[in-house]
């Protein structure tokens, strides 16, 4: 038997009641709700000024919370913006910057997801004690082991794929006659949902079903005394454009079918969110949540999205590309209802929810972002003299975006490298390169360098993309980052 000296005692008792401490201050933790849209344009909320769209619920969250005017995704689409967000880690850097294969074997699908390595925000809160639940859109690895059940979430009720359709009468039946003519490569699109590996037979329109899972999971996770991390990723309004009539009705006055879909969708994610908001009341967690609001990318404008007043569409490192809706909402917390102008990160997100947690990201795990809580709350830059960046391989070259303060470079393809000062100029549309030319060629430096450490994409979306990184004809650094040479296309497309 171990025999403690008066010293080792004392240690020992400061240790304990260290823990106590600990485990009492655990329970005054905020429960997080991160509600991700899916393609929602800038200008498509009420809270960002949309005309035709009206979004009263986002709206009343937005207006006693904090919206945030400058919010960057680190990716202009899907995957590799929802990488980032779980990894908080530029998907550069983790070889992520590729949508999953399009045509994906079951070969492929076994191997394609994020690292195993990186371990997720989920996993960090999950071992920090949080009760975590992910519902909705996934697009992170379809195999087992890339399975949200395996990657820092007790529960998961959603599709794997990177989209669905919405209606489940007719998903099912295409399913059904896909199964029975015996196609093994069914459209992900139509597959069944599931909840936690196993098929359900769901019956309501699918951001309905989203919004119902979701406040059951808040009475679920209420009743575990736990706090709750609490991922709601909607697949609307990204496409197929697909509503529900009485939404439809609702803008009736919108004359553009496809904007008239999009609105209702829109319309659609706020009545489920003023279904949460009155189960966050019901359960007494409305005052200790801090909702999360954002998209994965921007609007796209091809289907009737909007990113006024900003340029580009999803896709695109023009500001409309991966700018979006952002807001906090914090009852006592987070008190300051006017804007927050400085540039904020999807990236942040992961650090600023460790530190809600009370907890330290896992050893050796690098992020990319910031803890931002303290940055909102004293109204100062997370970024003093820092750039932010997205670059989007194309075929034979890049789009590249970076945000310095005000200043914004912008390269498209093979069009020359673009300054603008997007608090005069929040559209893009005066270029000021030649007037600023050592600005132009400082960021364009910076974010060249920030490009030295990225790592080859662990998968491609298509079959050309494989050929060009593999002929050499891609990623072309040496050709995007040159300020006066027009890069060349592969192809032109
Ligand atoms: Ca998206």
């Amino acid at each position: 038997m171990t025999i403690l000296t008066k010293k080792a005692k004392f240690a020992l008792c400061i240790t304990l009641l260290g823990c106590s401490i600990w485990s009492k201050a655990q329970d005054d933790r905020p429960n997080i709700l991160m509600i991700l849209c899916d393609d929602l344009g800038y200008g498509d909320v009420g809270f960002n000024g949309s005309k035709d769209i009206r979004t009263p619920e986002m709206d009343k969250l937005a207006k006693t919370g904090t919206i945030f005017t400058s919010a960057y995704v680190a990716h202009p689409f899907c995957g590799p913006s929802r990488s980032a967000i779980m990894t908080g880690r530029y998907p550069h850097l983790t070889g992520t910057p590729y949508n999953l294969y399009q045509n994906s074997s079951q070969d492929d699908k076994d191997n394609m997801g994020i690292p195993l390595k990186e371990v997720f925000v989920s996993k960090a809160l999950q071992d920090a004690g949080y009760y975590t639940s992910a519902i909705g859109k996934w697009h992170l690895g379809a195999a087992p082991k890339f399975h949200p059940d395996n990657r820092g979430f007790n529960n998961f009720y959603g599709f794997l794929g990177g989209g669905h359709d919405y209606f489940p009468d007719e998903y099912q039946e295409v399913y059904r006659k896909q199964l029975a003519i015996g196609n093994k490569e069914i459209r992900d699109y139509v597959l069944p949902l599931e909840h936690n590996g196993n098929s359900v037979n769901e019956s309501e329109y699918l951001t309905d079903a989203f919004s119902r899972e979701a406040v059951n999971e808040i009475k679920t996770a209420t009743n575990k005394k736990q706090p709750f991390f609490i991922y709601l990723a909607y697949n609307a309004p990204h496409v197929p454009l697909e509503a529900k009539p009485a939404d439809l009705k609702e803008f009736s006055s919108i004359e553009n079918k496809d904007r008239k879909t999009y609105a209702a969708m829109v319309y659609a994610v706020d009545r489920g969110i003023g279904q949460i908001v009155k189960a966050l009341k019901e359960t007494s967690q409305y005052e200790n949540t801090l909702i999360v609001f954002y998209s994965d990318n921007g609007g796209n404008t091809n289907h009737g999205a909007s990113n006024y007043p900003l340029k580009g569409s999803k896709g695109d490192t023009w500001e409309g590309g991966y700018r979006t809706p952002m807001f906090f909402h914090w009852p006592n917390k987070i008190t300051e209802h006017e804007n927050f102008n400085f540039p904020v990160s999807s990236l942040d997100l992961y650090p600023t929810f460790l530190g809600l947690a009370k907890s330290k990201p896992p050893v050796g795990k690098k992020l990319d972002g910031k803890n931002i809580l303290s940055n909102i709350l004293n109204r100062t830059n997370p970024r003093e003299n820092e750039m932010l960046f997205a670059l989007r391989y194309r075929e034979g070259y890049c789009d590249v975006g970076g945000r310095l303060g005000d200043w914004k470079i912008t390269r498209m393809g093979n069009e020359p490298w673009r300054l603008h000062n997007l608090k005069e100029d929040i559209g893009e549309k005066k270029n000021l390169s030649g007037r600023y030319p050592e600005k132009l060629k400082q960021m364009v430096a910076t974010t060249e360098d920030w490009t030295k450490d990225f790592i080859q994409p662990l998968w491609y979306y298509s079959l050309k993309d494989k050929e060009l990184w593999e002929n050499n004809r891609m990623p072309m650094y040496n050709e995007t980052f040159e300020i006066d040479k027009l890069v060349q296309p592969a192809h032109k497309n």
